[in-house]
């Protein structure tokens, strides 16, 4: 054992414990402990950029939205973590500050990052804020932005695909960047809350409508990722919450609360990156909402959670760094027919409208409407000491609840009274097509249940399978990767 693992293990418990408790530590580590004697020590790398749009553009997330964007509240980044393990194998996360990860850019990135850098796409994680308040990306003729029924103008269409294309040049050049500043790291993961979010699935006389519900389901963990200098200086954090980033509305690119409490946090920490992993908030809103003091308010509530979990307790993170990702197959309800569409063309609801006019011409070039979805499910897992399933799509927060519950009780080190290794799972990961609605929220009904599906150029709403569907892969992915039971 070298004098770097000895300094790395005592200070594993705590980095102002004297030296006597220090030494007693280390006596502990050599004659008792074998779970320390496997620590693997990572390298991890990061770099950061700038991807606010220089140029007025739409912004993404509110169709009601009737004019582009008004100059800027704060700036939009970009950031990639790398990490690598002592056997070579890397993981590679990339975090924006914007409305979703289109999947073409996923699959565009995932080809070049394994031509330039051997880069396997289980080992790239593309999480999206999904701030409000960023341009639009990835649009077409059939985007439901812009100022008329026939959606965006074609010189904002340029736009969008001229960041888009300047984005992934952006992503590519950060991922480099990232994997040449690999050195020696530690990890640990701690965890603590934060109580902005709120359900925001209100039961009424006429179904389920958006509005604060303090009644339903939500999940106020904070995750963090620790990532040190051998030395224990702090290099990056990776946090993560459960909330629509949709405090503001307004006309100014911004990264709402998860764009400032990155700020505060790097702030607090000079030097260090901060990174933000939206989890299952697709039912959760930030309450109150609606001010840029409120973004505020929110990013610090959430920075002051990370500098709790900061201060609590640390638990090591180790090796192998195992990943894996795979497509489920998602099935629709049935589709309308033909004579549903014709009628729905005729809607009041320019929405609807506009879906049914997508939907025929769908029908009328391929002869069909598509009738399932190839979900994107990717899990992380470090050594038997932290598990990251990270999923795509706007999903409710039910699975986060499931999926932890679920899978801790099956994780190393579990008994029936204590729960293994920490779970962590992120939504508006690799593909932000659309909402994920649990069984419950599907059939309950409302917007995350269906309803959103008009926004899109999905047929409607999934099918009762959705659930187990998800699940079941989840499980078949953690059992793939998970060194050990
Ligand atoms: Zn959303």
């Amino acid at each position: 054992m070298n004098r770097q693992t000895v300094k790395a293990v005592s200070t594993f418990f705590s980095p102002s414990c004297s030296k006597i408790a220090q030494s007693f530590l280390i006596l502990i580590f050599f004659s008792a402990s074998s779970a320390f004697s496997a620590v693997i020590e990572f390298k991890a790398g990061v770099a950061s950029d700038v991807i606010t749009p220089e140029q007025s553009m739409w912004m993404a997330g509110y169709a009601s939205r009737t004019k582009p964007s008004e100059g800027k509240a704060s700036e939009l980044y970009a950031k990639v973590l790398a990490l690598e393990d002592t056997q070579g194998t890397r993981l590679v996360i990339v975090t924006v500050d914007l409305i979703g990860i289109p999947r073409p850019s996923r699959e565009w990135l995932q080809i070049q990052v394994q031509q330039h850098h051997n880069l396997l796409p289980e080992s790239l994680l593309l999480c999206a804020s999904h701030t409000h308040c960023g341009p639009v990306i990835r649009e077409t003729k059939y985007s439901i932005y812009g100022d008329s029924f026939y959606g965006l103008s074609p010189e904002y269409t340029q736009r969008s695909q001229q960041y888009v294309e300047a984005l992934q040049q952006k992503l590519l050049q950060l991922v480099g960047q990232a994997i040449e500043n690999l050195a020696e790291a530690r990890l640990s993961y701690s965890h603590a809350r934060a109580g902005f979010a709120m359900n925001r699935r209100l039961k009424t006389e006429k179904g389920y409508r958006i509005a604060p519900n303090p009644d339903g389901p939500v999940d106020h963990d904070v995750p963090v990722l620790r990532i040190c200098t051998p030395d224990d200086e702090l290099i990056a954090v990776l946090f993560g919450y459960a909330c629509h980033n949709t405090t503001l509305s307004f006309y100014e690119f911004c990264g709402d609360y998860s764009g400032f409490a990155q700020r505060y946090i790097q702030e607090a920490h000079p030097g260090a990156a901060a990174l933000f992993i939206a989890g299952c908030g697709a039912d959760q809103n930030p309450y109150p909402r609606g001010t840029l003091d409120l973004a505020q308010q929110h990013g610090r509530a959430l920075a002051n959670a990370v500098e709790a979990a900061l201060v609590s307790q640390p638990r090591p993170i180790r090796g192998p760094i195992r990943s894996v990702l795979e497509t489920v197959t998602l099935e629709f309800a049935e589709p309308p027919s033909r004579e549903q569409l014709q009628e729905q063309a005729k809607s009041d609801n320019k929405y609807d409208r506009r879906h049914a006019e997508v939907l025929l011409k769908e029908l009328e070039q391929t002869g069909k409407i598509r009738t399932t979805y190839p979900y994107l499910v990717q899990v992380v897992q470090f050594g038997n000491d932290l598990t990251i399933v990270a999923l795509a799509g706007e999903v409710v927060v039910d699975y986060s609840l499931r999926l932890k519950a679920e899978l801790a009780r099956l994780g190393a080190g579990a008994t029936p009274e204590r729960a293994g290794p920490p779970i962590w799972v992120a939504g508006y990961c690799n593909d932000v097509f659309g909402y994920v609605p649990s069984l419950r929220v599907l059939q309950e009904g409302g917007y995350e249940g269906g309803d959103a599906m008009r926004y899109t150029m999905l047929p409607g709403p999934f099918a009762p399978s959705i659930e187990k569907r998800i699940v079941d892969k989840v499980h078949e992915l953690v059992n793939k990767v998970r060194v050990s039971k």
